[in-house]
This record gives structure tokens, C-alpha cells and sequence, in this order.
């Protein structure tokens, strides 16, 4: 039976509602692949196979006794570490709250819940999300299932590992500056950001607010649009929630893509972006073209300049989101005789965090300091605006805008952890969307190498309708992940 947990989760909703599968059964043998293969891939923080297992018991007893059950309908969901789980620990991978047990649920969490999707685990992550190759875990890295010495990317690295390696069937990422769809796209996944508002951030642990969202990390486009739907609600709790009428995404799963005009970003294929990358979208590019939808290529000046103004504003929001860990009501602290509270609060910070987060923290005060908020923070609010401003013009002229989700293949682990820079650079075709506020997914498109590829879709605000109709057109004509390598 261990192929249930290679099915995507309509698959396996399909088998549990006409009783060929029972939600104790394959719940145990997501399990049992976890004893096999987390080890070398390590995409969990922490997992509560317990819990799991009992819900898995209630909802076979409703489904014996023809109850109603949810869309979700036991299937095992993985959630990323920064997303509250009540009673669950959630630490963000970071020493500071590594025995941090929230008293309450994300609203996604009771979303899912409510749904009847079943919580299996919370997976690995940069630090607060600050990263983007979950190396910068307390915890210690996750490996890429493709290549076990390659990172899987980030921050939602465990999520996407843990999907793409049938650890878990569903899972949920958050995404600041492409979070959610670097390690869709490194490990060939589907990763969407769903546009700002769209999903309530009520229970995530805020990294940069502004900027961030929740989303799903799946298989395939189907199972994208099926936790979508789930997850896309008005909440009173989240005053950036929009309060628009709740949308069945499925209802776009359409093979029809006939005349959607599609916009090349130019800037998205620049320096540093590797042949390989370049090819594998292109070709894509021309895949949809046989379907039947124009592309052309724009220019979008003002990207030039969204990886600095995105790292200003995160570091930024950071500073100030990360203020309230002083260890005195909870997180970490060190015993301390001094009734000095800035010796506390400077020792439980010093060791509570790790370098990353102290360097953002650092830059991101500066930036916010007198004299020099002028200069950076405000700027960078600007160009902020100036980009919006692009992809407005250019949503007048294409239905969509596309590039490359990562300018790079995965890279070694250890390659880049110790150069920030350079670390910084691959997020430079994510961020714009974050900072437009746009929807984005992430499609898998190609292998070069062995190593996953992934396609890029940007849509005006709150047409994710567009990117699943399409995401779902190509994954339909031309599928490329018929079978996973290496952890069977
Ligand atoms: N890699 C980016 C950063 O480090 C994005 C992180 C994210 O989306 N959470 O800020």
C-alpha cells in the first residue's frame, strides 16, 4: 500500500470517499515513510503522529456512518513552523522559541482542521523565513529529495521537500520574498503566493508583514486550487484580510488557454541567470505557445531595483516584528541573577537568535534609524510603489507576466550560506510580486541535470483563477514528474 502516499491528494480523497482507503491506513504509511526517510532529508521540526492518528480514526468512524465530512477528508497536511498550531510547539526554527507552544491556531490551521485535513507535522525553515535555502535552521538543514546533498531552497524548505518526497500529501509555506515558491520550484512543486490580503496571516509569526502570505506548496495544480479553496476566507482577526465572497478555486481547473497573452518580464532573465534556467522556461514559454496562448516580451524597469528596496523593507519589518523577543514572558532565556533588564534582554537575544536574524535585525534598525530613514526606508517605499506602478501598466497589455522562478538550480548545501550576498541574489525574480502584492506560482517545467526548473506566473490582484487555469493547462498536456527519484 505504500503507493498511497505517492497519490496526489485528490487521488487519495477520491479513494477515501468511496472506502478504498481507509485514513488510519494511509495516515500509518505516511508515517512509516517518515521512519524511512526523514532522516536523510530532515523536512520536519516536529511530528505529531499521535494526534494524527486519532483524527485520522474520527474521520473513518464519520465516514462509516455517512456523515459529512470536509474537502479535505483525511489527508495528511505538513505545516510550515512559523504558522501557530495550538498546543503544538512552533518554533520558526530558531532557538528563541524552541519550546514555544502557542495557546491558540493560525486561522488557516482551524481552516484545515475544519476541513477535515489532518495535521502531520511541522516542517523545517530558515530561521523566522529569513533565507533561501533552509539552511538557516536551529534545527540543521533539510536535504533536497532530488539530490540529498542540494538544498531543497527556502524558507519553506521542509514543506516542499516533505510534498515532493510523499512525506506529506498537502502542505503550507509562507512566502515574504519568494518563500513558498523558490522551494516549490527546487524541488518541483507547485507553490503559490496568493495575492496580499487573500489569505489571513492571523497566526503566522510575522518576519515582514507587509509582504508576506500563506499558501499552498502541493503535487500538482489540482491540489494547489483544492487548499486554496480551503484556505482563501475573510478573517475579522487579519485587518489586511480582504472581505470578498469565498472562491472554489477548482472551478478553474480548465484545459483551455486559447489567446491568453502572456508577458515576458525581460529583467526576470538577467545577469546571472544560468542557460540552463533560461532554456527550460523558455522552452516552456513555448509549450504554452502550442496551446494556444501569444507571448511577447516587456520590460519592467523599475525591477531593477526591487531586490535592494524588498531587502530594506524586510530587514526593516524585521527589526520591529522581532523587538517583542525578550525572553521575559516567553522564549528563550538564560537564568540571570541582574535585575539590569537590558543585560536580560541583551544576553536572551544574543543567544536566542542566530546570525542571520542578528544581521537583518542589525541592517534593518539602521535603515530605520534617524537620518538615514530618508534615505533608505523611504526610498526603498518608493521604488516600492514605482514597481507596483509597473506591473500595472503591464497587466493593461497581457493577461499574466512570466519568468523564471530561480535564476539558479538548486545549489550545494554549504555553497552559499556564507555569503549573504549571494544568498540574497537568488531571491532576485521572487520579490517582485511580494512587493507588488501580486499572486505568483511556481510550476515545475523542466530537469536539467536531474535538478527541477520552475515557471513563474504573475496575475493582476486576485485572479489566481488565471495562474491554475494555466498552471493546470501545461501539468495536463506536458507532465513531467510521472515518478519521484531515489526514496522509494
Ligand atoms: N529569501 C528571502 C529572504 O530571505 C525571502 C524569505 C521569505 O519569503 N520568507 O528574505
Amino acid at each position: 500500500m505504500s503507493y498511497c502516499v505517492e497519490l496526489s491528494a485528490y487521488e487519495i480523497i477520491k479513494k477515501i470517499k468511496a472506502q478504498e482507503l481507509k485514513v488510519v491506513d494511509y495516515i500509518s504509511y505516511l508515517f512509516e515513510r517518515i521512519k524511512r526517510i526523514e532522516r536523510e532529508i530532515h523536512a520536519y521540526i516536529t511530528l505529531t503522529e499521535d494526534s494524527a492518528l486519532k483524527k485520522a480514526q474520527d474521520i473513518d468512524k464519520k465516514i462509516e456512518r455517512g456523515e459529512r465530512t470536509g474537502r479535505l477528508c483525511g489527508v495528511g497536511i505538513a505545516i510550515k513552523d512559523n504558522i501557530c498550531t495550538k498546543g503544538i510547539r512552533t518554533t520558526c526554527a530558531s532557538r528563541m522559541l524552541e519550546n514555544f507552544i502557542p495557546p491558540y491556531n493560525a486561522t488557516v490551521v482551524n481552516l484545515i482542521e475544519d476541513e477535515d485535513g489532518i495535521i502531520i507535522g511541522k516542517t523545517n525553515m530558515d530561521e523566522f523565513a529569513m533565507g533561501s535555502s533552509t539552511e538557516h535552521s536551529y534545527f540543521g538543514p533539510t536535504h533536497n529529495p532530488w539530490d540529498l546533498e542540494r538544498v531543497p531552497g527556502g524558507s519553506s524548505g521542509g514543506s516542499a521537500a516533505a510534498v515532493i518526497s510523499s512525506m506529506a500529501t498537502l502542505a503550507l509555506g509562507s512566502d515574504t520574498g519568494g518563500s513558498i515558491r523558490c522551494p516549490a520550484s527546487f524541488c518541483s512543486a507547485v507553490g503559490l503566493k496568493p495575492t496580499y490580503g487573500l489569505v489571513s496571516r492571523f497566526g503566522l509569526i510575522a518576519y515582514a508583514n507587509s509582504l508576506e502570505q500563506i499558501g499552498p506548496i502541493t503535487k500538482d495544480v489540482r491540489d494547489c486550487a483544492l487548499l486554496l479553496s480551503c484556505i482563501a476566507d475573510h478573517d475579522p482577526l487579519d485587518s489586511t484580510s480582504v472581505n470578498k465572497p469565498k472562491e472554489d478555486y477548482t472551478n478553474y481547473l480548465v484545459d483551455d488557454i486559447k489567446n491568453i497573452k502572456l508577458g515576458i518580464i525581460k529583467e526576470l532573465f538577467g545577469e546571472g541567470t544560468q542557460d540552463s534556467v533560461e532554456k527550460g522556461v523558455w522552452d516552456a514559454i513555448k509549450k504554452l505557445e502550442q496551446l494556444g496562448a501569444d507571448y511577447q516580451e516587456i520590460s519592467l524597469k523599475n525591477l531593477d531595483y526591487s531586490l535592494p528596496s524588498y531587502y530594506i523593507i524586510a530587514m526593516s519589518e524585521a527589526s520591529s516584528n522581532l523587538a517583542r523577543y525578550d525572553g521575559l514572558r516567553y522564549g528563550y532565556r538564560i537564568p540571570n541573577k541582574s535585575y539590569d533588564w537590558n543585560a536580560v534582554y541583551l544576553k536572551n537575544r544574543r543567544f536566542g537568535f542566530g546570525f542571520e536574524v542578528k544581521r537583518r535585525i542589525i541592517l534593518g534598525t539602521f535603515a530605520l534609524s534617524a537620518g538615514y530613514y530618508d534615505e533608505y526606508y523611504l526610498k526603498a517605499q518608493k521604488i516600492r510603489t514605482l514597481i507596483r506602478r509597473d506591473f500595472e501598466t503591464a497587466f493593461k497589455r497581457f493577461d499574466v507576466l512570466i519568468g523564471p522562478t530561480m535564476p539558479v538550480l538548486p545549489f550545494r548545501i554549504g555553497e552559499k550560506v556564507n555569503d549573504p550576498l549571494e544568498m540574497y541574489m537568488c531571491d532576485i525574480d521572487g520579490v517582485p510580486a511580494n512587493l507588488a502584492g501580486i499572486p505568483s506560482i511556481s510550476i515545475p517545467c523542466s530537469f536539467s541535470n536531474g535538478l527541477p526548473i520552475g515557471l513563474q506566473i504573475m496575475a493582476p490582484p486576485f485572479r489566481e483563477d488565471l495562474l491554475i487555469r494555466i498552471g493546470f493547462s501545461f501539468q495536463k498536456n506536458f507532465p513531467i514528474l510521472k515518478k519521484l527519484g531515489g526514496h522509494e
